[in-house]
């Protein structure tokens, strides 16, 4: 009986050590909540932060809103009046800085 070894390559996942199960929900992010003031350009109103410069935000995240458990987060990136990448909630305008469980940085960029 004859055995068809080129048919029997090792997987690629099972060298690296960090073999992914696709069925595994991807890491929960931790949110801390930002004071906008330290991260945007911009004034404190009554009904909530105003930006000097118009904020573009790069996508919706998975993540919802503490305080606003049906909005979803938005993903902003570092641009004029922006210092910091952070998760902003459209809706109760508050800011998140976020990290993995870990502790390592979700946003950071290079
Ligand atoms: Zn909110």
């Amino acid at each position: 009986m004859e055995h068809l070894a080129e048919n029997s390559l090792p997987s690629e996942a099972s060298a690296a050590g960090d073999a992914r199960n696709p069925e595994m929900p991807p890491p929960l992010l931790i949110l801390t909540e930002l004071n906008p003031m330290a991260i945007i350009e911009g004034v404190m109103l009554d009904d909530g932060f105003k930006a000097d410069e118009e904020i573009l935000s790069c996508g919706q995240m998975r993540e919802t809103c503490p305080h606003c458990p049906s909005t979803h987060l938005q993903l902003v990136l570092r641009q004029k009046a922006v210092k910091l990448a952070h998760l902003f909630c459209p809706q109760c305008t508050r800011c998140y800085h976020a990290t993995y469980e870990d502790g390592s940085p979700a946003l950071a960029l290079p």
